[in-house]
């Protein structure tokens, strides 16, 4: 099978090591093929974080196509069918996939990404207003020193993108279904709830946290938050760890903490989701302490330039229309977004992320090329 460029580089990336947040070299691959083309490269390094900004023109509009070549660890990779960073091309029923860590998340993006800014600039090397590319390594860990510090330096040069394309995951089922024009808010606390420890036998004389803890997850699956918006899911509950008991079988627990995760729409607030989970742990007439950490708030771009002429582009390759949807794990969008760009993610089908055999569809990459080739033409 003879593979397109956008499979070869995709290929190329994946091959490489690059274990959030060491990038190892896929920048600088990707920086030769751009300023071959006259993109201008910029790499912005900050507390062992790389990231690359690559910009061809210098007028409005400002398109800025973001990524990241990080990827998560593998696990153990014995559990692979092939080595995870062979980039091996596996046949799957009969579909062509590109196998190995990264490659849909979001190496195949990235590949995409820059094939269709190479052939919109040698088609049109004169193109009115800006392309530019951002590329992080550090997108799956904390995000220091990556994008948010981008954002910064963005601000203070001046240069606003208009409109922010990325490139991760975002089909729900196949391919051209889905594009994510925001995300939800991510919100985690930890919940400590008391009883009173005791003999298993004297029950009497105890009272059991992990009884306490299972009334108040009740209470919680039966009052949700609130039933979500247009473009939001109802407000998220995840209990994701829970601890309780003394390693004994015949102690009654004193103290059972939960570890819980909330998935937040723009109806909400930080502020409001502690105040519904403390109405509903003081309704129980729960002993408990509570603490809340927020991570990142929701971004939405509810229509555009941007959503328009890339939902026309994805009908003509794929023959489907899009749902604009926010459900799904958060971007670096949410740092792009608040400078004020329209911001939108369209890449793959989502199923094989962070997984052991992470694949994408050879095919799905090159329609995706296209799609943004498309978009570009249509843009500028
Ligand atoms: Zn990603």
């Amino acid at each position: 099978m003879e593979l397109s460029a956008t499979v070869k580089l995709a290929q190329q990336l994946v091959k490489i090591e690059s274990i959030t947040p060491n990038d190892n070299g896929c920048q600088n691959l990707i920086a030769d093929i751009l300023s071959k083309l006259g993109f201008k490269i910029t790499f912005i390094k900050h507390q062992g974080v790389t990231n690359l900004l690559a910009m061809h023109g210098e007028a409005s509009p400002f398109l800025l196509f973001l990524g990241h070549t990080d990827v998560v660890p593998t696990g153990d990779e014995n559990t692979w069918q092939y080595p995870p960073f062979s980039g091996e091309i596996v046949d799957y029923e009969g579909r062509a996939y590109l196998y190995g860590r990264g490659s849909s998340d979001m190496k195949g993006g990235d590949a995409a990404m820059v094939t269709a800014m190479c052939d919109f600039v040698k088609a049109n090397p004169n193109h009115p207003g800006t392309i530019g590319l951002l590329l992080t390594s550090n997108e799956e860990g904390d995000a220091v020193g990556g994008t948010p510090y981008v954002a910064e330096y963005l601000k203070e040069k001046n240069l606003i993108p208009d409109y922010c394309l990325i490139a991760e995951c975002s089909c729900d089922e196949t391919f051209g279904d889905s594009i994510k024009n925001g995300r939800r808010g991510d919100l985690n606390a930890t919940i400590k709830i008391k009883g009173i420890q005791g003999h298993a036998a004297m029950e009497q004389h105890a009272k059991n946290a992990v009884f306490e803890a299972s009334r108040f997850i009740e209470k919680m699956l039966l009052n949700p938050i609130d039933h979500g918006t247009k473009y939001f899911p109802q407000t998220s509950f995840q209990v994701s760890n829970i601890h309780a008991g003394t390693g004994a079988d015949n102690v009654i627990p004193g103290l059972c903490t939960l570890r819980c995760n909330f998935r937040w729409n723009d109806l909400q607030t930080p502020e409001k989701i502690e105040q519904h989970v403390r109405a509903i742990a003081d309704s129980l007439k729960l002993d408990y302490e509570a603490e809340f950490r927020a991570e990142g708030a929701p971004f939405l771009t509810e229509e555009g330039k941007l959503i328009d002429v890339l939902s026309s582009a994805i009908s003509e390759v794929t023959g489907k229309k899009p749902t604009l949807g926010t459900s799904g794990g958060t971007s670096d969008g949410r740092f792009i977004r608040p400078l004020g760009p329209q911001t939108v993610e369209f890449g793959p089908v989502a199923n094989f992320i962070h997984k052991v055999d992470e694949r994408v569809a050879v095919d799905e990459l090159d329609r995706l090329h296209q799609i943004f080739v498309k978009t570009l033409e249509q843009l500028f």
